[in-house]
């Protein structure tokens, strides 16, 4: 799939946002502790014993630790990796992980901002 173009891009955020806490704690390698929902477990980014769980059936997390949780697996992956979701770069690194795919290049990224910029100066 090409990733160039700022729809592309929106796709890609998009499908992260779609991403169940079951399929974002497969891929974070977070562990399935109980034959039930729920998952106790130290926290990957606070450490703890039991401070961090996801329900599968709730889709939702919570880090007692880190006073946080949600029901998305964007902000999951961004607190277990230690991720600043306020910073773009690492917003779609943890869309990326959350999918499993590569990030959309970041020059790519700013390139329609660097369009503008350079229609701008032009008139
Ligand atoms: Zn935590």
């Amino acid at each position: 799939m090409n990733l160039r173009d700022e729809s592309n891009c929106a796709i890609f955020i998009e499908d992260a946002r779609a991403v169940s806490i079951e399929d974002a704690a497969k891929r974070l390698g977070l562990c399935f502790t109980s034959h039930r929902h729920e998952h106790p477990q130290p926290c990957p980014h606070c450490g703890g014993t039991d401070t961090f769980a996801f329900s599968t059936a709730k889709n939702k997390w919570n880090c007692r630790a880190g006073g946080i949780g949600g029901q998305d697996g964007i902000g999951m992956a961004a607190h277990c990796e230690g991720l600043d979701l306020h910073r773009r770069e690492a917003f779609l690194e943890a869309c990326s992980i959350v999918l499993a795919r590569p990030m959309p290049n970041e020059t790519d990224w700013e390139a329609p901002d660097k369009r503008a910029a350079r229609r701008q100066r032009l008139e």
